[in-house]
């Protein structure tokens, strides 16, 4: 058996989001003329309780144009460590923005208000860069797909207000966190100035993500989109299949989250394994005895058996659930890793 487990994002259109995609009315996305690009926004952004929306081809160019509104160059922005901003996004803060990160060391990739009050750096003081932005990942990818506690976030809104801060969301799977918490999109709207949100990780969507804000910063993040070259034509064939997802498979998140759940308690109890990191929604982070077995040496093993899964170095492994993960893969990798002794 086949079961690939290194990422959210390897799903595939299903045959009803195919279905909705064939029928697309379309038309030119540059010229604002693609109606179901423009149902896509409009009902995201009533989602999130936004002015507006707009659709992007990745994540990173969604929240690349989210940094490039609220900066200037030599701007600093605040973010965790493990950021996707800062670590996954090619550099792209300081090549796109000419922005540096101040790095909070969080846990699991969430920091405290008084860590990010405590990053800000003094406004009248010109040696140092001008903090303008909070960067926010929910959950966290690096993180291990941990949610984010409403009050903290609330808390980081008040220092943010305190010293004239923007607030952006890295939101990619963010609907993980809606489903495993019970939160609602609006109170996440409320709090932050703008949101991105993937389309094509679990929600199973083939290319697709929205940056969410005000009517005059996604009026800004039009003209930031057409300079780094993301203005599609027909995208209302991609955009189908976002409304599709939106409509028929957020919920089917918490089987996923199930799936996770029962691979990490599976792995608490192997001696081979030092450490699992809670699982809260999709994503399996889990650490071996490197003396037992290293972890290159577990997943070309798994990978032997038909087990895909990401490596990350220094023992640590990681695992992400999804919509193509059937029932019968998951019994198949249960029974592997409960048969692996080291
Ligand atoms: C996947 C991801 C993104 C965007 O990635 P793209 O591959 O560019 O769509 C952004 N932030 C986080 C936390 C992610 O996991």
């Amino acid at each position: 058996m086949e079961v690939n487990l290194i990422s959210d994002t390897v799903t595939c259109p299903s045959p009803g989001m195919l279905d909705a995609m064939m029928q697309a009315r379309v038309g030119d996305d540059v010229f604002k003329e693609d109606p179901t690009v423009n149902a896509l926004e409009e009902k995201a952004a009533q989602m999130f309780g936004k002015e507006a929306a707009l659709f992007f081809p990745s994540g990173t160019m969604a929240n690349q144009t989210g940094i490039k509104l609220h900066t200037q160059p030599g701007d600093q922005l605040i973010c965790d460590k493990y950021a996707h901003v800062y670590n996954y996004e090619g550099g792209g803060v300081s090549f796109n923005s000419g922005v540096s990160c101040k790095l909070v060391d969080g846990d699991r990739g969430m920091m405290e208000a008084p860590q990010v009050e405590a990053a800000v750096n003094p406004p009248d003081f010109y040696h140092s860069p001008r903090t303008r932005l909070v960067c926010i990942e929910n959950t966290t990818n690096k993180g291990g797909g941990a949610c984010w506690d409403m009050e903290e976030l609330e808390r980081i809104r008040e220092v943010c207000n305190r010293h004239g801060l923007a607030y952006h969301l890295d939101g990619a799977r963010i609907w993980n966190a809606l489903v495993a918490t019970g939160t609602k999109p609006e109170q996440y709207g409320a709090l932050f100035d703008t949101i991105s949100v993937c389309l094509s990780k679990g929600l199973g969507c083939p290319v697709g993500s929205l940056l969410l804000g005000s009517k005059a910063d996604m009026d800004q993040a039009l003209r930031i989109r057409k300079i780094l070259g993301g203005g599609m034509r027909q995208a209302g064939y991609l955009a189908a299949a976002g409304i599709y997802a939106l409509d028929h498979q957020v919920e089917d998140l918490a089987e996923d989250h199930r799936k996770a759940r029962e691979i990490g308690a599976l792995l608490e109890d192997k001696a081979f394994v030092s450490y699992v990191a809670p699982v809260e929604t999709n994503i399996v982070i889990f650490e071996v005895f490197q003396d037992r077995v290293t972890d290159t040496a577990l997943s070309a093993l798994l990978g032997e058996q038909g087990i895909r899964l990401i490596g990350m170095g220094q023992g640590k492994l990681r695992m992400v659930t999804h919509r193509d993960y059937t029932p019968a893969m998951h019994a198949y990798v249960l029974e592997v890793l409960d048969g692996l002794e080291f």
